[in-house]
């Protein structure tokens, strides 16, 4: 899978990274040739849309650096939006309900449903050691309940006795009850499909959910379907509410447009893929490797994270250079709280500083919280330029109105100013402390 697209966008940036600089144009030509490579590899067109704006906004604006070419840069921008739209990280199968555990496999007849339910009832029963029953509610095709018999006896999971004749409510209402009786960890439940989809298969399903309660409910598709795959998963969502998805296939020659376009349709993260008949054949889903696998240019990605980092650290030298100084105002102040999350914590600027080793390691202690982050932002935001390079002008009364345009208490006003200052006093001993000599006594 995604041989195609993957030839297609290495392409595009061999191209591109032969460059020195790039023009517009460049850039136009390379977001065409991509736009045709997705489509090529059956992702639906709005999916495709919003991939290229999302890219070309954030490639505009994109400082260069100085150590890397703007074609690989670019190669970092399609690939972080490639990994965003692959749902960004794994998903895990939820486990933490109360015993059994029930999870509900639903989908098209053929998506690979029964044999999906086996792999994830192995998996479960060799990764988690957990104790798991397994039941078919198929009663449609008269095969399908041995089949997963079978493939149980297989794997070494239970399945629950065939009884003929018990519609599927009622097999999922007994399963349950064996599940309780047994102490089972986890009931694997294995759903009829149709050929398509229909009326009477969703009133099945959401009568099978809504006496069982599954932790999951699990859509199986099939990877070779490409935009099927996508509409079936976005219908049985609308109907019946899904946890994720198990995209099957995977080691078909399907163009991966089924895997691109999941998550961005549905809403639905893929959280395992099928990759062969055999009851191993099953994976988690990697955003992150799959984006590589596509982009084949792993070495690229590394490098621009690195010279991101370099950016960072320049940016931080500047602002201790400043600290040291005594110049540092509020401006100053808002571009370290934006800072500090990618630096992880207060401890990365610190630590350019001379001597406050033992500052940085408090400093990094205490947590520093997103919404915090964005609330202190908003306050700055607030201030007059006069305000935030001089805080001392900063009355009750600029403080009252500072609070409400920035959405906030008077008090968290109150709390950043009494931060800064803070800070800038730490700075000023720092200071003395190097004058002094103090500090280069103190440190070994
Ligand atoms: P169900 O009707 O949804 O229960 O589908 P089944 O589980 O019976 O699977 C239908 C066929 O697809 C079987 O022959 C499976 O071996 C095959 N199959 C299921 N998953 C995969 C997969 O990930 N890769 C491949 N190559 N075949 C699969
Ligand atoms: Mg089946």
């Amino acid at each position: 899978m995604f041989e195609g697209l993957s030839n297609r966008l290495g392409e595009v940036f061999d191209r591109l990274r032969k460059r020195g600089a790039l023009s517009e144009s460049d850039v136009a030509e390379a977001m065409r040739e991509i736009r045709v490579a997705l489509l090529e590899a059956d992702v639906a067109l709005p999916v495709v849309k919003d991939f290229i704006n999302a890219v070309k906004e954030k490639a505009v604006g994109q400082e260069v650096v100085k150590s890397i070419s703007p074609g690989q840069m670019v190669v970092k921008i399609v690939h972080d939006h490639l990994v965003e739209m692959l749902g960004g990280t794994v998903q895990t199968l939820e486990l933490r309900a109360a015993a059994p555990v029930v999870v509900l496999m639903v989908g098209l007849q053929g998506s690979g449903k029964t044999t999906s339910t086996a792999k994830i009832a192995k998996r479960f029963k060799d990764k988690e050691r957990k104790k798991v029953l397994m039941a078919s509610l198929d009663v449609a095709r008269p095969a399908a309940q041995e089949q997963l018999r079978i493939l149980g006896e297989q794997v070494g999971v239970d399945t629950l006795p065939i009884i003929a004749g018990q519609q599927p409510v009622d097999i999922a209402k007994r399963a349950l009850q064996a599940a309780r009786t047994g102490v089972y960890d986890v009931l694997m439940l294995d759903t009829a499909g149709r050929l398509s989809i229909d009326e009477e298969l969703m009133l099945e399903v959401a009568a099978v959910r809504d006496a069982t309660s599954p932790a999951e409910t699990l859509l199986v598709a099939d990877a070779m379907t490409g935009q099927d795959a996508v509409n079936t998963a976005r219908i049985f969502h609308e109907r019946v509410t899904l946890t994720g998805i198990v995209l099957t296939r995977i080691d078909g020659d399907s163009r991966g447009g089924a895997a691109l376009a999941m998550r961005a349709v549905t809403g639905q993260p893929i959280k395992l893929i099928g990759v062969g008949e055999k009851m191993d054949a099953l994976e988690d889903f990697h955003p992150d490797r799959i984006a590589g696998r596509i982009l084949g240019m792993g070495d690229v990605v590394s490098l621009v994270e690195k010279a991101a980092e370099v950016i960072d650290q320049q940016e931080a030298e500047k602002l201790a250079l400043k600290m040291q100084k005594g110049s540092f105002d509020l401006d100053d102040f808002l571009s370290q709280i934006r800072q500090l999350k990618k630096m992880g914590g207060m401890g990365g600027i610190m630590g350019l500083l001379p001597g406050v080793a033992k500052i940085k390691k408090q400093m990094a202690e205490s947590n520093i919280d997103e919404s915090i982050v964005k609330r202190q932002e908003a306050i700055i935001l607030s201030m007059t330029k006069r305000e935030r390079k001089d805080p001392k002008i900063l009355n009750a009364k600029r403080r009252v109105r500072i609070a409400a345009g920035s959405g906030t208490q008077v008090s968290d006003v109150n709390r950043l100013i009494k931060q800064f200052s803070d800070m800038q006093k730490m700075m000023k001993q720092v200071q003395s402390m190097q004058k002094s000599g103090a500090l280069q006594r103190m440190m070994p």
